[in-house]
């Protein structure tokens, strides 16, 4: 017996449900045969007692012993019509629908940046996400010809993909057609009013400005004063870029990365062989900045930090070895006799001269280390102080030392 109506909706539903609730229903139903389902109304329910808050009386005779009904005939029992009211209905239809969500990528793939006007003339949504999901104009390129390349098998006579060949695999005359798509497509969301203003011959300022004229292919070029020189049409007569859209990023990235990471003048330079980025410069640079390839040839290592003043024995006059380093060096595996064993070289280094002293140790323990120093203090000198690191050994030897001490000091006459 449950209260929650929906759930009783759900297993009497012949409605498609959600992954969720439909794997559980079915593993319900699968027990079907043996149960029968009924409906407990909510202050019947001895469960609601601990979570809805009650008396102490209620809850023990409600948990212990349910409703009173539930002792008699199940023919007595409240027999509700379990007939959804029309907000519950809502609910539970509601719930059913909740998980199934259908995700879909609106990418518009255009500008990236709120301040560009929209446009009735956008790139489509499928072939924008690949503008913003790509890195590489190069991939754009050849999944757009693809793209084109199926549409002429659709429309073979179409004359907007006649620049398309007709050949099996993706040519240089496919990613050109590719690439003037883009750039068409691009400048039409971006630069819609400068094509209103060519139609309709009205005064525009960057068509004043840029000499912006439309050519055969429907894309804005910019006339400079090389019209009359022997150079490529796409030198003579740029393609007009906005300054920010992920088209134009692609064609810079392009391009600084053909250069081998040139700097920004080359790379402007060279973007300007086809294109004319308005304020070029300005997001050639902000694009050179981001390249991680670049930061990462051009970076700066770190800054050290500040260092702390040298500890004073290591810059007062002294004679060798008063003040020391120690540290261990080892295991080294040696062979005595027929007999493989291991010692360790007890490193001394002098604070001041920086003069080192060597010796070889049989072992880790305290006696070792002890008998060690006795020899260097005899060939030495005895250090004023050693400055070693916590290594176990060491630990050790000021344990062993320290017992000793508190030996000495709780009985004088053994001195
Ligand atoms: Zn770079």
């Amino acid at each position: 017996m449950t209260d929650a109506r929906c759930v009783l909706h759900w297993i009497k539903s012949s409605k498609p449900l959600s992954v969720f609730v439909a794997n559980r229903v079915s593993e319900i139903r699968t027990c079907g045969e043996f149960l029968s389902f009924r409906h407990v109304p909510g202050e019947c329910n001895p469960a609601d007692v601990a979570s809805r808050g009650g008396l102490v009386a209620d809850l023990q005779e409600s948990w212990w012993h349910g409703p009173d009904w539930l002792r008699t005939t199940s023919d007595q029992w409240p027999d509700e019509d379990l007939t959804l009211s029309a907000d519950e209905s809502d609910l539970a239809s509601k719930e059913e629908q909740a998980p199934t969500l259908h995700t879909a990528s609106l990418v518009t793939g255009g500008s990236d940046r709120a301040t560009d006007q929209p446009s009735p003339h956008t790139i489509p949504s499928g072939l924008g996400s690949v503008l913003t999901r790509t890195s590489s104009l190069r991939k754009v390129l050849k999944i757009t010809a693809l793209c084109m390349k199926f549409l002429k098998k659709l429309r073979p006579n179409s004359p907007r993909l006649s620049q398309i060949s007709n050949s099996y695999d993706i040519v240089s005359q496919d990613i050109q057609a590719a690439r003037d798509w883009w750039t068409r497509m691009v400048q039409r969301e971006a630069f819609p009013d400068i094509f209103k203003a060519i139609k309709t011959n009205a005064k525009h300022s960057s068509v004043a400005n840029l000499g912006v004229v439309i050519d055969d292919n429907g894309i804005l070029r910019c006339a400079g004063r090389l019209s009359n020189a022997e150079l490529p049409t796409d030198q003579k007569l740029p393609k007009l870029l906005p300054t920010y859209h992920a088209f134009t990023k692609h064609v810079i990235s392009e391009v600084h990365g053909r250069l081998l990471h040139a700097g920004v003048r080359h790379t402007l330079a060279q973007t300007r062989q086809e294109f004319w980025i308005i304020r070029g410069r300005a997001i050639v640079r902000r694009i050179l900045d981001q390249c991680s390839v670049c930061r990462r040839h051009e970076g700066r290592p770190f800054k050290l930090p500040s260092m702390p003043p040298w500890p004073k024995e290591r810059i007062t006059r002294a004679l060798p070895f008063t003040y020391v380093g120690l540290d261990y060096l080892g295991p080294l595996l040696i062979r005595t006799g027929t007999e493989k064993g291991k010692v360790w070289i007890k490193l001394v280094t002098c604070l001041t001269t920086r003069a080192v002293h060597l010796d070889i140790v049989s072992g880790l323990s305290a006696a070792a280390f002890l008998n060690s120093m006795r020899r260097f203090a005899a060939r030495r000198g005895k250090p004023k102080s050693i400055v070693c690191n916590n290594a176990p050994q060491f630990k050790l030897v000021r344990s062993v030392l320290d017992d000793h001490l508190k030996l000495i000091l709780a009985n004088p006459d053994l001195l």
